[in-house]
């Protein structure tokens, strides 16, 4: 079993909602254990600055599953839930879920980069994340402290239970 990070997020057709949904179908995956799930946060949109804000969360998962399988399940999560692809890039979407952190697991290929690329700035991950594991070290070395330090909290809101 590998102890898995992903990142949710939702900002269109009542992202709570949205976030609830792909809990409960993380919950259902084959092989695999949701263990924890963090508090839901507001956030100010990445990219385009003309869309609705975010709702993210961040979810630990024990799996069995392989990297590129996991990534299936989740694509096939996304589409469930009305997830369109469109050209624009991080324009709105009903769901987003990508792999913050597969084990200690280094990738990098066009399908799957792990860790997520760009998770060391953006807050909307990594306050959510330590939640959930405070003293986490990512596979390059780089300690989850010194990440929030130089990552303020901006933009984002925690949202009541
Ligand atoms: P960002 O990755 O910057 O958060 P995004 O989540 O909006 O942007 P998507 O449109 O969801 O991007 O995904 C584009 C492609 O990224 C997917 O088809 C997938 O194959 C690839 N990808 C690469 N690494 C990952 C990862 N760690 N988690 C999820 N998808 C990934
Ligand atoms: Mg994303
Ligand atoms: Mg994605």
């Amino acid at each position: 079993m590998q102890r898995v990070y992903l990142g949710l997020g939702s900002n269109l057709a009542e992202p709570l909602a949205q976030l609830r949904g792909a809990l409960a179908a993380l919950a259902a995956l084959p092989q695999s254990q949701l263990v924890g799930t963090s508090s839901f946060y507001a956030s100010d949109p990445l990219g385009p600055a003309d869309q609705p804000r975010y709702v993210n969360a961040v979810a630990a998962l024990e799996t069995a599953l392989p990297p590129l399988q996991l990534l299936d399940a989740l694509q096939a999560i996304e589409l469930n839930q009305g997830r369109e692809r469109k050209a624009e890039r991080w324009g709105p979407r009903t769901l987003d879920l990508d792999i913050l952190l597969f084990g200690d697991l280094l990738l990098d290929e066009p399908r799957l980069r792990v860790p997520h690329y760009h998770m060391h700035a953006r807050a909307f991950v990594l306050y959510p994340l330590a939640e959930l594991a405070p003293d986490l070290r990512l596979p390059d070395g780089r300690a989850l402290p010194d990440l929030l330090a130089a990552c303020p909290f901006e933009g984002l809101e925690r949202l009541p239970e």
